[in-house]
């Protein structure tokens, strides 16, 4: 299968001004994530907000550019690429927006809209533009003549259709797509995922699929990866993350989706608040909140290692993977030293 994205080591830090007398904070929203996508598979970016799935997503769309790492995008480096050939890249990398209603100009027809990447970025035709225009909105499920219309007499899953055909245009083939049913009635989620892995299938498309939402994930993704304060808690195949997850973060996280998940894994209840990332747990990050941490945890970061067919970055993995979950907490983490 063709790689069309591979990721390694990407972190993106930010300076937040404290004041004139002050030296910047840096805020590390990303904290080195790697990872691929070949053709016609889905990796899915799970975690709760703030945990930087949408600023991992910003950089793979190359709208920002990471701080550090690199990231080839269809065979070419994204990094360091030079101005001039960026532009195919960003044909080959499309997004998919949460807003179908804001996403889509309120003045322009939906024609212009569908047509605007082809003039911008291609030497065909009106005819030919519009002729594509009207096959791309038969592609996702809507009548060519609905060209003719404004986005506002649409309904929202229209709208994310539209958006999706919009993101098609230029055969790219690599979609970000950012939460891209959460504002939609749950009875047109399944339709609009259905659409996605439809064309998926149809054009081979890779798909980086952010979402907080794991019914979504299990009915979309091939793998999953999962996010806490920037940093890779577990990733690897949907199928043994959601069977047996080995962190506890990711248990955490399906215990609190009803219907997804084994029932056999003993469920752990997340508790208190995300971190601020400007001060993050020394140790794990995830030290604070998860009801198995030693004293270890505060003192060593684990790393992402592999352990049954995926990548956790808990010290206790093997030991979770033997025994699963134990019932009672080894330590009630507030007691542990800061
Ligand atoms: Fe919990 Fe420790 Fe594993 Fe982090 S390393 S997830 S704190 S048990």
């Amino acid at each position: 299968m063709t790689v069309v994205v591979e990721a390694k080591n990407l972190r993106q830090v930010y300076k937040i001004r404290r004041g004139m007398f002050r030296e910047p904070a840096q805020l590390q929203a990303v904290g080195g994530v790697s990872f691929s996508i070949e053709a016609g598979k889905t990796l899915a970016v799970v975690g709760e907000s703030g945990c930087g799935k949408s600023t991992l997503a910003r950089m793979v769309a190359l709208i920002e550019k990471p701080t550090e790492g690199s990231l080839v995008l269809d065979g070419t480096d994204a990094v360091q690429t030079p101005a001039a050939d960026r532009r195919r890249l960003r044909q080959a990398v499309q997004l998919v927006f949460q807003n179908p209603y804001g996403s889509l100009n309120p003045r322009k027809k939906i024609s212009a809209v569908l047509e605007d990447p082809l003039a911008i970025n291609t030497d065909l035709a009106a005819p030919e533009r519009a002729e594509r225009a009207r096959a791309m909105l038969a592609q996702v499920g809507l009548r060519p003549e609905y060209a003719a219309r404004y986005p506002h007499m649409f309904s929202g899953g229209q709208r994310q259709r539209i958006a999706i055909a919009r993101a098609l245009m230029l055969n790219p083939k690599l979609l970000v797509a950012d939460e891209p049913v959460s504002a939609l009635d749950v009875s047109i989620q399944a339709q609009v995922l259905n659409l996605l892995a439809d064309l998926q299938a149809q054009f081979q498309l890779a798909f980086l699929f952010i979402s907080h939402d794991l019914a979504v994930v299990r009915h979309i993704a091939h793998d999953v990866l999962v996010m806490y304060l920037g940093h890779v808690m577990e990733q690897g195949p949907k199928d043994k993350l959601f069977a047996r997850p080995l962190h506890p973060y990711t248990n955490a996280l399906l215990a609190s989706t009803p219907g997804v998940g084994a029932r056999s894994v003993q469920r752990i209840v997340l508790k208190g608040e995300l971190p601020s990332p400007l001060n993050p747990p020394s140790g794990c990050v995830f030290s604070s909140r998860c009801p198995y941490a030693l004293a270890q945890c505060k003192a060593e970061r684990p790393l992402p290692r592999p352990v049954d067919g995926r990548l956790v970055a808990c010290h206790f993995a093997e030991q979770f993977l033997e025994s699963g979950f134990p019932a009672s907490p080894a330590v009630d983490n507030a007691s542990l030293p800061g």
